[in-house]
């Protein structure tokens, strides 16, 4: 990575990772510090957008720094989440390409903007507040949501298209559903770098709202097909393969504990409490398991319930107090940035 550029800004550190592809890292801090990316190629292309507008005015800066004071023609979403896509109206004048599903899977989300800001504002020490509004407090410390509004794409795709910057060919490919049911993945094959949004979650409990099983195809496909050198995950440091692969591996155990465990009358909760996940536990927020849990239950039971963020901290918050119980001093949570230096 030597002679690479690095731009550091207040809030986000942009990283070239290949010649005018530049990865934006967050300092790992929570649930919404999403990574994005810009390429400085041909007319330009931007990777989502972070979780309000203060980060994405940093992206936009960054990007006419390098171009010489241009704005990307692009901005692809790799799939409907608020701390992916909420920056979206720094980029305003930009064609907005998202999986044809987003716009749909986005509503129940930003029904909640209004009470989500008031939440940033109360911050981590919240008062008088549930256990969930306080998870999620916590996790979104050091935002601002002021002037977010959701902005609908120009282009929906329904299969995987190619987006020609001068030379490079960008190729968007549909791998939805796996984390959610509009993923996109960003893949650069010339120069072997994958952006995978929240395919990837490095060091992080990687959950599922939808479809876990066609997740791990996905992470397979990712290793024995794509065979990226670098891999700029949705959350987390720049990673390659071998992070993947770890991933995989955690679904799969996932899977294979979900069904030695299951059985008719049990709740998300108490499953999740007789699963082994204690090869994972130095990963931050072990306690995501309840998500994948919970959508692969509801699946089992033919029941239609798409996963709610009113519903999911406050479990989330339960899952861990039963963790901490059952693995007490193995819970070590690391630092997922630590595994990668740009030097
Ligand atoms: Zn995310």
């Amino acid at each position: 990575m030597k002679n690479r550029r690095i731009i550091q800004k207040e809030r986000v550190k942009f990283i070239e990772i290949a010649d005018d592809i530049f990865a934006a890292v967050s300092p790992y801090k929570g649930i919404s510090w999403a990574n994005a990316a810009f390429i400085n190629r041909g007319p330009g292309l931007v990777f989502d957008t972070f979780f309000d507008l203060f980060h994405a005015e940093e992206m936009m800066e960054a990007f006419q720094e390098v171009s010489g004071g241009k704005k990307p023609a692009y901005v692809v979403n790799s799939h409907y989440n608020c701390d992916h896509t909420w920056g979206n109206k720094v980029f305003e004048d930009s064609c907005f390409i998202m999986h044809e599903y987003a716009n749909t899977e986005r509503i129940p989300e930003t029904n909640s903007l209004g009470a989500w800001s008031k939440l940033v504002k109360l911050g981590k020490d919240a008062q008088g507040v549930t256990p969930g509004q306080q998870f999620l407090a916590n996790e979104l410390n050091g935002f601002d949501l002021a002037g977010v509004e959701w902005i609908n794409p120009d282009i929906e795709i329904s299969g995987d298209i190619d987006i020609r910057l001068g030379d490079t060919v960008a190729k968007i490919l549909n791998v939805a559903p796996a984390h959610s049911d509009s993923d996109l993945l960003l893949w650069l094959p010339e120069d072997k770098v994958l952006f995978a949004g929240d395919i990837v979650f490095n060091g992080c409990g990687a959950y599922s709202e939808a479809g876990i099983h066609n997740w791990v195809n996905v992470l397979n496909r990712i290793i024995n097909e794509l065979k990226p050198e670098v891999v700029v995950p949705g959350h987390g440091a720049i990673c390659g393969l071998e992070f993947v692969i770890e991933q995989r591996d955690y679904l799969l155990t996932v899977l294979e504990q979900f069904e030695t465990h299951y059985d008719d009358e049990i709740d998300s909760v108490e499953l999740c409490n007789k699963m082994d996940i204690s090869d994972y536990l130095h990963w931050i927020r072990p306690e995501r398991l309840y998500a994948s849990v919970d959508a692969l239950l509801k699946a089992k039971r033919g029941i239609n319930e798409p996963a709610s963020w009113e519903v999911l901290p406050e479990k989330f918050v339960q899952v861990r107090a039963d963790m901490e119980k059952k693995y007490g001093d193995k819970m070590t949570e690391w630092d997922p940035m630590s595994v990668w230096s740009e030097e």
